[in-house]
């Protein structure tokens, strides 16, 4: 599989510390556990993938001969441990995102997920398959968490 990147990408790789054979690996084992969402109205899908310490998450789409098209890449080091209060079921608030979880074909959910960093938990907005409970962080709460981050790495400090 070829990954196409344009530039940006690539130096966003590098601020993340990643290697395209990195990112090659989790587009691929997204492919065959099915941990990737599918937009509802483009030919566009975020693969999620990385370690315990890291979680990575490639956006794509796909193109002619196999390649795909690169779009962008962010991570988020705060672990995501589920839905806030416990059980789903117990969560009330639950509007359809734009996005479709490719295992199970149905529309992930916006809803509050408790996350976890350096002994801190803390609630924040994610996308959660309903059937498998799969959770998802959108690249604009990655940047959020990413300063979150910070804080707490210097409060620790
Ligand atoms: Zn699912």
């Amino acid at each position: 599989m070829d990954i196409n990147v344009t530039e940006e990408v690539e130096n966003s790789l590098k601020d993340n510390g990643l290697k395209k054979e990195e990112i090659q690996e989790i587009i691929e084992a997204a492919k065959t556990k099915g941990s990737k969402l599918k937009s509802r109205s483009e030919d566009t899908y975020i693969a999620k993938g990385g370690s315990e310490n890291l979680t990575v998450y490639a956006v794509y789409t796909p193109s002619s001969n196999g390649a795909i098209n690169l779009n962008n890449v962010y991570t988020h080091k705060m672990n995501v441990n589920g839905p806030t209060g416990g059980e789903i079921g117990e969560v009330e608030y639950d509007d359809e995102s734009d996005w479709i979880c490719d295992k199970c074909n149905e529309v992930a959910l916006q809803r509050n997920v408790d996350m976890n960093y350096l002994g801190v938990s803390r609630p924040g907005p994610a996308l959660v398959c309903p059937k498998c409970n799969e959770t998802y962080v959108t690249q604009g709460v990655a940047s959020t968490l990413k300063t979150a981050e910070s804080i707490l790495e210097e409060k620790r400090a």
